[in-house]
């Protein structure tokens, strides 16, 4: 089992010494790798980009004094190579990077090459591409395989949506290659992500991958879903015992294929709940725009032509024309009510 704590990005020293402290003293007996983000890939250009080359050495202090393997970002050859000069035992591959093929190529190349000057890198970590493909998260294990280094797969959802059909495949094309589950980003949410580890447990995943910060409201990015090292202690409690005791790798048909199923059906079950509420916040909206108009809301052409097209796409879908007319009729009829 392979824990990786520690904060979004290593903001200070006293930050990344504190907090590294702080999860010591949490973790008790429990191993771990300090993470901290020292290259941050960010969505806006105005916003906390990471200390750079600077942060190496914070981490390089908390492995020197604390006796913790760290962790941090790479995105281009640059990086692995400040990385790999100042120390840093494991490497991750971020979200942003992994969906380019091209940049995790030029990364691999660059730890081939650095790993034959120093050879002290233990493992490299390469989250889920930001879109859900299976395919290219594939690819890019196979990528970093050709460097010879230890690879770890971590899951970190699509848009704050966990996609467990994307992970499911790849488990199950990947039995060999541990994989850890990373709930801060795969939420954005601190208050989801003690529920969200429960899963490490139930579909047999080989660790997890949670941001911690001493200090999350005062965090200079992504603040929201950075938890503290005490609600760390008390969300791995649950299950501290099996990351304790269970072997490396899960085979993929126990009792947790089961629960990769479920997960996905229950990701399935929101997604259609939340495409329903979705779709009568613009039946109101039409209603508001028929009042206005003097329309009535019921409009006979229009039900016969998207009950002509359920008929087409029932057959593609290959469910039965009834079962589509009954879901339809309970829709229409709600979205009927909110605009009269
Ligand atoms: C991170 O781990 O801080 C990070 C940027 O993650 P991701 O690439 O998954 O967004
Ligand atoms: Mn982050």
């Amino acid at each position: 089992m392979i824990q990786v704590f520690g904060p979004c990005a290593a903001e200070s020293r006293e930050q990344v010494l504190e907090t590294a402290q702080a999860i010591k003293e949490s973790c008790g007996v429990l191993p771990f790798l300090y993470r901290a983000g020292v290259w941050k890939p960010r969505s806006r250009p105005d916003t906390y980009q990471g200390a750079g080359e600077e942060g190496l050495a914070w981490l390089a202090e908390v492995k020197r004094t604390l006796d913790i393997p760290v962790a941090t970002e790479v995105a281009t050859p640059e990086h692995v190579e400040a990385a790999l000069k100042a120390g840093i035992d494991y490497l991750w591959i971020g979200a942003r990077t992994s969906a380019s093929p091209i940049a995790v190529s030029a990364i691999g190349v660059a730890i081939e090459d650095w790993r034959l000057k120093i050879g002290d890198l233990k493992g490299i970590l390469i989250k889920n591409p930001v879109n859900a493909d299976a395919k290219l998260w594939i690819g890019n294990i196979e990528r970093m395989e050709k460097t010879g280094i230890p690879v770890i797969a971590v899951h970190r959802g699509c848009n704050h949506q966990p996609c467990w059909k994307m992970a499911h495949e790849v488990r199950l094309a990947r039995p060999d290659i541990p994989m850890l589950l990373d709930p801060s980003h795969m939420s954005g949410d601190a208050t989801k992500v003690p529920e969200l580890l429960k899963k490490v447990e139930e579909l047999g995943l080989d660790g997890a991958m949670v941001e911690v910060h001493a200090h999350p409201e005062s965090a200079l990015s992504d603040n929201a879903q950075q938890i503290t090292p005490t609600l760390l202690r008390d969300a791995l409690d649950p299950i501290l015992s099996r990351l304790c005791l269970v072997s490396l790798i899960c085979p993929p048909n126990g009792p947790e294929e089961l629960n990769w199923l479920r997960a996905e059906i229950d990701e399935l079950d929101e997604q259609l709940w939340d495409t329903i509420a979705a779709r009568m916040d613009v039946s109101r909206r039409i209603g508001e725009w028929k009042k206005a108009h003097d329309m009535a809301p019921l409009q006979p052409e229009r039900v016969k032509v998207i009950g002509e097209r359920l008929k087409v796409k029932g057959k593609k879908l290959n469910l039965p024309a009834e079962f589509m007319k009954q879901i339809w009729d309970i829709i229409h009829e709600e979205s009927l009510r909110r605009q009269e």
